[in-house]
């Protein structure tokens, strides 16, 4: 799982806070004062064995990009991706997955070409969108969850 690093603002203490806890309001470890993680977030990296799992327990919609390292489509929606966890770390849950490493569950989806969009509310999986798209096209999905 991946982390980011988030420095407080009341004590200037860094703290590292795993990518699948951004959404839960965490605090600083140092102070306990609330961090402020707007423009702060970044897709949680998902894979084979914790992919069900945080989808399901997930407090809010999850927009999850199947991505390939070596797909040029993929490297060019990258920065779209990124750019949309650092804004919506309070309403959308941005993750996505490495289909190069996690074939089970590119398997289990029946992912046949990337990028593949998925967006999923309370578990379920309720709309997806193969192929580089605009930002614009996957904003309004995320608004129609
Ligand atoms: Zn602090």
């Amino acid at each position: 799982m991946n982390t980011l690093i988030v420095a407080c603002a009341s004590c200037g203490k860094k703290n590292r806070i795993p990518a699948s806890k951004q959404f839960l309001h965490p605090k600083c470890g140092h102070c306990h004062v609330p961090l402020n993680m707007t423009g702060k977030g970044v897709p949680v990296e998902l894979g084979d064995y914790d992919f069900h799992d945080f989808v399901k327990q997930a407090p809010l919609p999850v927009m999850v990009d199947f991505f390939s390292p070596t797909c040029g489509p993929c490297r060019t929606m990258l920065p779209i991706v990124d750019a949309m966890a650092s804004e919506h770390t309070q309403r959308f849950i941005i993750a996505k997955v490495d289909t190069s490493k996690n074939q089970q569950i590119a398997a289990f989806f029946n992912i046949r070409g990337v990028p593949t969009f998925m967006f999923f509310k309370n578990g379920s999986l309720v709309d997806q969108i193969a192929g580089a798209v605009g930002q614009y096209v996957l904003e309004q999905k995320l608004q129609n969850l």
